[in-house]
C-alpha cells in the first residue's frame, strides 16, 4: 500500500496517537476483495495473511500510526461540545489505486480519551449494518464510506443485553467531519488557518486556482454536500442522525446508525426511533443539510477575506444545485428529459405513491415493466403487483397518469429512457428486514446469508438470480415499523 500518513503531521492538539485495544478471539467476519484491491491491500501478503488480527487490533503493522481525532458537533440541533472518536481509531492514511487519499478507521476497537461515558466498543448488529451500508450506497453510486472488512469476537458488549463485540475497518475518503472545525473555533482557534489549508490541499486542491480558495473550498462543500443529499433523496436513503458530527467535508455519506432505505412511500417518515420529533425525517434532509451548512461556515470568518456576506453567497446557491441535482434525477428515473412536463408528471407519480403506500423501489422499477415489458419479465410482475394493490380510485389516476406518461416518452429514443430507467432505479436496496435477517444469523454464527446480501447489493441495477422474493418485500400497508436501535 501507498502510505501516506499526513494527519498525525498536524498540531498535536488535533489528535491523540494510541494503540487499539485488542478483541478477544478475533474471527473473520466478512472481507470486501473489491476494496481491498482499490486499496493496494491484496498486493501485501502480509496484509493478507493477518488481516482479522489487524482488524481485531491484535497486531497494527509498522506503517500505520493510530489515532483518535478531537471532534465537536451540533446533535440533535444543540451545541453537544467536544466528541471525537470514541471507540474508533484512524490507523493509516493511503493512496488507491485511483490516486486518492484513503483513510482506512477502525472502528470498535477500544477506549480513547473521547470516550466519554461509551465503552469503546461496537456490536455486531451495527457492525453489520454500517458494514452492508456503506456497500450498498457505494455500489448504488452515491459516494459512501465503505468497508475493506469486519470481525466478530468473543468480548462481550453489554448494551440493552450482552452482545459480541465486532469491528469493522472503514474505509472514506476523509472522516473530517463539520464538526473538526466546530471542535477548532471552541478549543484551539489559532489551528483554523493551518486546518482550512490541509482541508484545501488535501481533498480539494482545485480550489488553489482561485483567487479566494477559500471561498472556492466553502464552495464546494455546499455543492457536494447538497448532490449528495439529493442522491440520498432520489434512492430513498435517510441518514437518520444528521449531526454536524456525523457529515464529512467531502460530501460522502459517514456514520451509519438508524439509517434506513424507503420502502412505502411516505416522505415524513422516521427511522431513527430516538428522533422524536422527526428532525431528521427523510423529506427535512436537503433543509437539515443547510442548517448544518449554515452553522458550520461562520467559524471562518476568522480568517482574512471571509465576511458575513461572502458566506452568504457560498450557501446562497445551496437550494438551487439541490433541486437542480434531484429533479435531474427524478426525471431520469422516469427515462424523461428533465423539463418543466416531466417534472409535472415525476410529482403526480410520487403523490400516487404517496397516496396508495406503494413501496418506493419496486415502484420505480416496475415502470420498466410498463414501457419495454418484453424485456423486462420481473418488472412486469411488480407492475401487476403493484396495480393489484389499487382501489377503483387509484386505478383511475394510474390509467390517466401512465398514459400521459407513455405519451411523454414516446417521442425519445426508448433505448435511451429504458438505459437511464435501469441504471437510476435499483432492484435492491437494504431494507431494514433484510439487514435484520443478516444479522439474526450471523448472531448464530452463519454468514451465509450476509454472504449472499452482499452478493445481491454488489449489482443492485441487476435482476439476480440468487434473489428471494423476501429481498424485495416491503412491509405491509400501516404495519408497525421495525424498531431500529439507536444503541451501537
Ligand atoms: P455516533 O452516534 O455513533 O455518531 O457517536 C457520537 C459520539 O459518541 C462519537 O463521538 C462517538 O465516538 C461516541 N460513541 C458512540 N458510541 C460509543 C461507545 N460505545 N464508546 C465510546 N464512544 C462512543
Ligand atoms: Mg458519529
Amino acid at each position: 500500500m501507498r502510505y501516506q500518513n499526513t494527519y498525525v503531521k498536524l498540531d498535536t492538539r488535533l489528535y491523540h496517537e494510541q494503540q487499539p485495544t485488542p478483541l478477544d478471539n478475533p474471527r473473520a467476519g466478512h472481507f470486501n476483495m473489491q476494496v481491498a484491491e482499490q486499496l493496494g491491500w491484496l498486493d501485501d501478503k502480509d496484509l493478507m495473511a493477518r488481516w482479522v488480527e489487524i482488524l481485531g487490533g491484535q497486531y497494527v503493522p509498522a506503517q500505520f500510526q493510530p489515532l483518535s481525532m478531537a471532534y465537536a458537533g451540533h446533535q440533535f440541533g444543540q451545541w453537544a461540545g467536544q466528541l471525537g472518536d470514541g471507540r474508533g481509531l484512524l490507523m493509516a492514511q493511503v493512496l488507491g489505486n485511483n490516486d486518492q487519499l484513503q483513510d482506512l478507521h477502525l472502528k470498535g476497537i477500544g477506549l480513547t480519551p473521547y470516550s466519554r461515558m461509551g465503552d469503546g466498543r461496537a456490536v455486531l448488529r451495527s457492525t453489520i449494518r454500517e458494514y452492508l451500508c456503506g456497500h450498498a450506497l457505494t455500489q448504488l453510486g452515491i459516494p459512501s464510506s465503505n468497508a475493506l472488512g469486519f470481525v466478530v469476537s468473543d468480548t462481550k458488549v453489554r448494551r440493552e443485553r450482552m452482545e459480541a463485540g465486532a469491528a469493522l475497518m472503514r474505509v472514506a475518503d476523509s472522516h473530517i467531519r463539520f464538526g473538526h472545525v466546530e471542535w477548532i473555533a471552541s478549543f484551539a482557534p489559532d489551528l483554523l488557518g493551518e486546518f482550512t489549508d490541509y482541508m484545501i490541499d488535501t481533498y480539494y486542491p482545485e480550489c488553489h486556482d482561485s483567487e479566494t480558495p477559500v471561498l472556492a473550498f466553502l464552495q464546494a462543500v455546499v455543492e457536494r454536500t447538497a448532490r449528495m443529499i439529493a442522491d440520498w433523496q432520489l434512492i430513498g436513503f435517510a441518514h437518520g442522525v444528521m449531526n454536524t458530527d456525523n457529515l464529512s467535508i467531502t460530501g460522502s455519506t459517514l456514520d451509519f446508525g438508524p439509517f434506513g432505505f424507503m420502502q412505502r412511500f411516505n416522505p415524513a417518515w422516521i427511522n431513527n426511533h430516538s428522533d422524536h420529533t422527526g428532525r431528521y425525517a427523510y423529506q427535512n434532509q436537503p433543509a437539515i443539510g443547510h442548517w448544518n451548512l449554515n452553522i458550520w461556515l461562520p467559524h471562518f470568518m476568522r480568517l482574512e477575506g471571509v465576511t458575513r456576506d461572502t458566506l452568504a453567497d457560498c450557501l446562497a446557491p445551496y437550494e438551487a444545485i439541490f433541486m437542480q441535482h434531484y429533479q435531474q434525477g427524478l426525471c431520469r428515473k422516469l427515462g424523461l428529459p428533465h423539463a418543466k412536463e416531466s417534472l409535472t408528471l415525476a410529482f403526480e407519480w410520487l403523490t400516487l405513491l404517496e397516496d396508495n403506500l406503494l413501496d418506493y423501489t419496486n415502484s420505480f422499477r416496475a415502470l420498466l415493466g410498463l414501457v419495454a415489458p418484453n424485456e423486462h419479465p420481473y418488472e412486469q410482475q411488480l407492475l401487476a403487483i403493484m396495480t393489484a394493490e389499487f382501489n377503483n380510485e387509484a386505478l383511475n389516476v394510474w390509467q390517466n397518469w401512465s398514459t400521459r406518461y407513455l405519451a411523454a416518452l414516446e417521442p425519445l429514443s426508448s433505448e435511451t429512457s429504458i438505459d437511464e430507467m435501469r441504471s437510476s432505479n435499483p432492484v435492491y436496496v437494504l431494507r431494514n428486514s433484510m439487514a435484520q435477517r443478516v444479522i439474526t444469523a450471523a448472531e448464530q454464527g452463519q454468514f451465509d446469508e450476509l454472504n449472499r446480501v452482499f452478493e445481491l447489493l454488489a449489482t443492485p441495477y441487476r435482476v439476480q438470480d440468487i434473489a428471494t422474493d423476501l429481498d424485495t418485500l416491503p412491509p405491509a400497508p400501516h404495519a408497525p415499523q421495525m424498531p431500529i436501535s439507536c444503541s451501537s
